[in-house]
């Protein structure tokens, strides 16, 4: 594209903010990385169809990012365009069925269930929660030690305490490639463990999912709350910057266990440590770059494969 892209961007884009050489080390939980040639907070689904049109026509490198609680930025920061949701695509909305029925604007899918609520991508987990619980429906309380947004929830099929976002979700609104926005049913995104179809890299963005949830006592979903967040507290570290787990479980194993029982915890590669409390989290203990962690995560997997002979397979995004 002559002229430049940036040029063509700030022209198109109507209602989004857009920065250039903006840093991304406060974007992400592990507060590590450099800046995005451009990062865009968009407000709006025309301007989603806009900036797509200006980033294939420039044939862009083009990422998503939610909260930033699942991924490692690099060093020298990324090129081409980092796209955040902004307010506007964090409503959130109860279809107001209540028990068998379910219909209503989400087609009656909740069935049994209950209740449809829709969420925008941008919402954080907490406050998908916390308006869940005001409007007197559980189900997903798990969501809770979960620091990201919703659109990052589904599209890593987010879980924890045995539940996971897919088992909930019912639909998806979501902006494609070369297709534009569409809404489909969730069982298209081939979810599985910390998997599905609807991340960025794959050349789609998550804008909305509905979910069905069942109407729950006030008392219930506080108690699953103060459980689920006294765990969290007690398992894991808080006194320093993380990504959350860095590896998949392997089938039959606990990541954190085969680390620990390879001598890891506590091991450093500069500000890099793999945490002393839960030994699938490598904090930042201040200064640490991605070159740090991606040499801890290198050294970690070697000396588990060599003993337990298993590989582990990396949840954070390395970009
Ligand atoms: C302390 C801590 C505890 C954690 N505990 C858990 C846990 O118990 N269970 C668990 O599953 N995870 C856990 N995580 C990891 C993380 O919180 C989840 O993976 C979360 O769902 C990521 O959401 P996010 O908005 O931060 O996404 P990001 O980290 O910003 O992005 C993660 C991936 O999702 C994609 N993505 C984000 N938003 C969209 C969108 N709108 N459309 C398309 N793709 C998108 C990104 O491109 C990227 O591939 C934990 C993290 C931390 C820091």
């Amino acid at each position: 594209m002559s002229g430049g892209w940036q040029a063509a961007l700030r022209q198109r884009l109507r209602d989004s903010r857009l920065r250039f050489d903006a840093p991304l080390r406060n974007a992400t939980t592990l507060r590590i990385g450099g800046p995005a040639e451009c990062l865009v907070e968009l407000e709006s689904e025309a301007d989603l169809l806009a900036l797509f049109t200006v980033v294939d026509a420039a044939h862009l490198p083009l990422f998503v990012l939610g909260k930033g609680s699942n991924v490692l930025v690099p060093d020298q920061g990324i090129r081409g365009v980092v796209i955040r949701l902004g307010r506007a695509f964090a409503a959130f909305e109860d279809d107001g069925a209540r028990g068998g029925g379910g219909a209503g604007p989400g087609g009656g899918e909740a069935g049994s269930e209950g209740s449809l609520v829709r969420a925008g991508a941008a919402m954080a987990n907490a406050a998908f929660i916390e308006a869940c619980r005001e409007h007197g429906l559980g189900g997903m309380e798990f969501l809770i030690a979960v620091p990201g947004t919703i659109g990052g929830a589904i599209a890593m099929n987010a879980g924890a305490h045995q539940g996971s976002t897919a088992d909930h979700l019912r639909r998806v609104r979501f902006f494609e490639r070369g297709r534009g926005i569409a809404e489909e049913p969730a069982d298209r995104f081939e979810f599985a463990y910390r998997h599905s179809t609807l991340r960025g890299q794959l050349g789609r963005v998550t804008l909305a999912g509905a979910f069905a949830l069942a109407p729950t006592p006030p008392a219930e979903i506080a108690a699953r709350l103060a459980h689920f967040q006294a765990y969290r507290r007690e398992t894991q570290p808080r006194d320093f910057p993380n990504c959350g787990s860095v590896f998949k479980n392997p089938p039959g194993h606990f990541a954190a266990r085969l680390i620990q029982e390879a001598g890891l915890k506590g091991q450093r590669f500069g500000d890099a440590q793999v945490s002393e409390k839960h030994a699938n989290f490598i904090v930042n203990r201040g200064a640490a770059t991605a070159r740090d962690v991606l040499a801890l995560v290198d050294l970690v997997r070697r000396k588990v494969y060599s003993v337990s002979g298993i590989e582990l397979e990396l949840e954070v995004q390395v970009l």
